[in-house]
């Protein structure tokens, strides 16, 4: 029935690091993606379609992300330092300070938020999941650790924004410990977390994921969604509409959000079908906004709703500067609409003259379903990676699962790397 080795499905970083194993090993691939474009999350195109690429999906990597920095190495891509904070400030009661986040009345109770927030992040680090106070750190929404904090509302903003580049969903049901897993970066320091965004692709992303594929020799068919996978005695049945593929194995590189869409045969064990149907909730909105009279390297925290993160991240080339901004997919947030960016800029740099934004809304995107993973509180096994091993001759391959360095691109490609290793024996 083969008409290759192996299938990968989803070119994401995930398949593509899936097809360039399976090919240095010997093996035929045919990589089946939805979009007219390789990437996936990885998604690298002009500010409004002009000039240099910018990352619309995910940006950074940390001095820890190994396989990427080789990868990109190996495919003649470069590496470009992110720009220092030379500037902090932070929101607080509608005025802007640059002294701290918490008024001088605050910052003994603030400090000891922070301390507590550090000494739990430690421990997650080591593995102990339950702190010296009784709570289990793995099994707690964000809001319910919030609450028992009883820290300043200062305090709880500048968490807040954190999150958003970090949790990055609703508060009340994502786990407090995807937050103090990225604190633990930093010796448990919330605002240490971007020290460790070290490097951005240049010229994206999105291109190191082509270059992989291309390299891989796979033969690639773009705007197929896949909509079913079927096991037979000899190998796999993927099938996309009325159109079928076959091979002698296949790699499901969807993130889990995606894998909704999927309807396997025979059905795939309860422990993976409850996590598909739960999904994770990751949900933050990423914008690019260019403005005037904004200094790079300025970063800014806000109020605790609207656009939370604004970095001031580089010069545009006509001399004004490319603000990145999070903020959560919320019901009172609007960050498709010109009139409501402007209105949350004037508040995080006031002297700043709003010229456009641009972003790409993943939620609504049918092939992402969501920005990168947030476990569920109380549900994290699900996205553990000892619950994607493969199911007789599928393989799963997500950085949303992986078995380190979840969440990130090198999560995906460590995902795509083991899923690959995993068929060679069977393909
Ligand atoms: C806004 C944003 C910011 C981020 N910031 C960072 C960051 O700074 N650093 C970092 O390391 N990571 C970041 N991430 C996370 C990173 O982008 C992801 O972890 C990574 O790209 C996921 O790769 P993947 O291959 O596992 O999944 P995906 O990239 O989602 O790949 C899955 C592929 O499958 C395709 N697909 C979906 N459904 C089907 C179907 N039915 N049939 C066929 N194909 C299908 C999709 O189109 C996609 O190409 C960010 C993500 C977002 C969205």
């Amino acid at each position: 029935m083969a008409q290759a080795d192996v299938i990968v499905v989803g070119a994401g970083l995930a398949g593509a690091a899936a097809a360039l194993k399976l090919a240095k090993a010997g093996r035929r691939v045919k990589l089946i993606e939805a979009r007219e474009r390789c990437g996936g999350r990885a998604f690298s195109k002009p500010y409004r379609g002009e000039g240099p690429l910018l990352e619309y999906g995910g940006a950074w990597i940390t001095p820890w992300h190994h396989r990427l920095r080789a990868l990109v190495a190996e495919h003649g891509l470069t590496l470009r330092p992110r720009h220092e904070v030379t500037n902090r400030l932070w929101l607080r009661g509608g005025v802007l300070h640059a002294d701290g986040a918490a008024a001088p009345q605050d910052v003994t109770a603030h400090e000891r938020a922070i301390a507590r927030v550090a000494a739990d992040a430690i421990l997650l680090k080591k593995g102990i999941t339950d702190n010296e106070r009784g709570e289990r750190l793995t099994g707690i929404t964000f809001r319910d650790y919030l609450d028992r904090l009883q820290c300043p509302k200062a305090t709880r903003d500048v968490f807040s924004a954190w999150w958003t580049v970090s949790g990055n969903g609703d508060h009340g049901l994502i786990a407090a410990s995807e937050f103090l897993a990225s604190c633990s970066y930093d010796n448990g320091l919330a605002e240490g977390m971007i020290r460790f965004w070290s490097d951005t692709v240049v010229p994206g992303m999105g291109v190191l994921a082509q270059r992989m594929i291309e390299a891989s020799g796979a033969e690639l068919v773009l705007s197929e969604p896949v909509t079913g996978v079927a096991q037979a005695n000899d190998g796999v049945w993927v099938s996309a509409g009325d159109r079928r593929h076959g091979a002698r194995a296949c790699v499901m590189a969807l993130g889990l959000n995606q894998l909704k869409a999927i309807h396997f045969t025979p059905a795939l064990p309860p422990a993976k079908q409850e996590a598909i149907a739960r999904g994770h909730g990751g949900c933050s909105f990423k914008l690019w906004i260019r403005a005037e009279g904004v200094s790079p390297g300025t970063l800014v925290t806000g109020s605790g709703s609207g656009i939370e993160f604004a970095f001031a991240e580089r010069r545009a080339d006509d001399g004004s500067t490319l603000i990145v901004a999070f903020g959560l997919m919320q019901e009172a947030n609007r960050p498709g609409e010109p009139s409501w960016v402007k209105e949350q800029v004037a508040m995080l740099f006031p002297n700043a003259r709003v010229l456009s934004h641009d972003w790409h809304d993943w939620v609504d995107d049918p092939f992402a379903r969501g920005t990168w993973v947030a476990a569920p509180a109380g549900h994290e096994a699900g996205l553990d990676a000892a619950n994607w091993q493969p199911e007789g001759r599928i393989a799963f391959a997500s950085s949303d699962h992986a078995r380190e360095q979840a969440g990130w691109f090198e999560g995906a490609v460590i995902a795509g790397e083991d899923a690959a290793g995993a068929l060679l024996g069977i393909s």
